[in-house]
């Protein structure tokens, strides 16, 4: 679908506009339906088969039991790392099998198909009663599933009378059980995909103001869609970690041993003239914390971002620069941030990222992190229940902020 984005009076693919609009599993009944939900139960495990981190399947909760009090008959869906489209007792689902009947205080019935549709599922499914809940065996068994083949997406719709979306993780991907399936059944969304499309939608295209992005990660490369999309919307567009090298040597800076894409100079000025002539503010780094070498215990000083040495590399944004972009972030109604600000996985090197984390989380507006690597630094700094939404799927989260259909959504019914 088309529509005009009235902001920025650019024709733009979808509007995420439609997307507040979607339905979701309050705008239909579901009592005594059989319900098949798409949830992102892909946590991680160690060598055991041990969880080591169950927060997306404590996410999958709520719709969990909004169906549940609800008497519909609830067939969960999921994919668990990369079997490679073949079954593989590695990646079985009945882990997390166990976890949820904990979390839920609820029987689960695990139908333990290799096939994924098997006898058991069929079974399970028909001998089910309101109210409770059956757990299909891992989606990517079969090679049909990431090849979106109606044949599998038709054998799982069969199963049931409503399907609900709720992994935003996959919500990029056309698959058979996040996509494909909405062929054959009417199609919801679940709380967790409502919540990222009223957030993060109403952020692109309503957004208090003023609005502040907040770019930074490894490459220039990697965030092109974001940057593009984001330039028509903000009013104040913040530039840091590995990225800010490529936009500050275009600005005729040397960058030293930092990460640099000389392929996207050209790219880097043409945003700096545009972000200019459209009146938007563009910060880059003023200061810089550089290091001989890329390594957690390297010898580190902080420098102008104009006297970056030759031989060093900027692993951090500096003081004098936190300070700039807080000033910034402190007056916004709306930030978004994907990509950290430096190295942060290196102590030394987190100290940009955890202050710029720090501004956000008291920013009295809406604050919105985006991005894996981005979420993954805030919560390991503390400051994820300060923020107003973290998304929950990387690549998903990038895709929507760079203003794409994603599959998974676009079959969602509108209201
Ligand atoms: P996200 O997953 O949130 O979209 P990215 O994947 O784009 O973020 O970027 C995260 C990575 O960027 C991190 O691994 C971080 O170490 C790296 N990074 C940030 N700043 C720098 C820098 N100055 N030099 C090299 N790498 C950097
Ligand atoms: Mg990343």
């Amino acid at each position: 679908m088309t529509v005009i984005d009235n902001y920025s009076n650019n024709i733009i693919k979808f509007g995420v506009k439609d997307m507040e609009l979607k339905k979701n599993i309050e705008d239909v009944s579901v009592i005594g339906k059989r319900v098949l939900v798409r949830c992102d139960f892909n946590v991680p495990m160690d060598a055991d088969k041990n969880i080591t981190d169950d927060i997306r399947i404590r996410g999958a909760l709520p719709t969990i039991k909004y169906l549940v009090k609800n008497e519909a008959k609830v067939i969960l869906m999921s994919h668990l790392g990369r079997p490679k489209g073949a079954p593989d007792a590695k990646y079985t689902l009945e882990p997390v099998a166990k976890r949820l009947s904990e979390l839920l205080e609820q029987e689960i019935i695990f139908a333990a198909d290799q096939e994924v549709v098997g006898t058991s599922a069929r079974k399970a499914v028909n001998e089910m009663k309101n109210g409770e809940i059956v757990l299909l065996e891992n989606v990517r068994f079969r090679k049909e599933e990431e090849k979106n083949k109606p044949e599998f997406a038709k054998e799982l719709a069969d199963l049931g009378d409503l399907f609900v979306n709720d992994a935003f993780g996959t919500a990029h991907r056309a698959h058979a059980s996040t996509a494909g399936i909405a062929d054959y059944l009417p199609c919801v969304s679940g709380y967790l995909i409502q919540k990222e499309i009223d957030i993060m939608g109403k952020a692109l295209h309503n957004p208090d103001r003023p609005f502040v992005a907040i770019l930074g990660g490894a490459k220039v490369s990697d965030k092109i869609g974001v940057i593009k999309n984001l330039m028509n919307k903000v009013d104040i567009l913040i530039v840091g970690g590995g990225m800010a090298f490529t936009f500050l040597k275009a600005m005729g800076y040397e960058v030293g041993k930092s990460l640099l894409e000389e392929e996207k100079l050209i790219l880097a000025k043409e945003l700096m003239t545009e972000a200019a002539e459209k009146g938007i503010k563009l910060l880059l780094p003023v200061d810089v914390v550089v290091a001989g070498e890329f390594k957690a215990d390297a010898e580190h000083f902080i420098v102008d971002a104009a006297e970056i040495p030759q031989d060093m590399m900027a692993l951090d944004i500096g003081p004098k620069t936190i300070e700039l972009f807080s000033e910034e972030i402190k007056n916004a109604q709306t930030v978004i941030w994907n990509g950290p600000m430096g190295v942060f996985e290196m102590p030394a090197f987190a100290v940009g990222t955890e202050a710029i984390a720090k501004s956000v989380s008291e920013s009295k507006g809406i604050t919105i992190i985006g991005g894996g690597d981005s979420a993954a630094a805030v919560e390991q700094l503390g400051y994820a229940d300060k923020m107003t939404h973290i998304s929950t799927g990387g690549g998903a989260s990038l895709e929507f902020l760079e203003g794409i259909e994603l599959p998974g959504i676009a079959v969602i019914e509108n209201k």
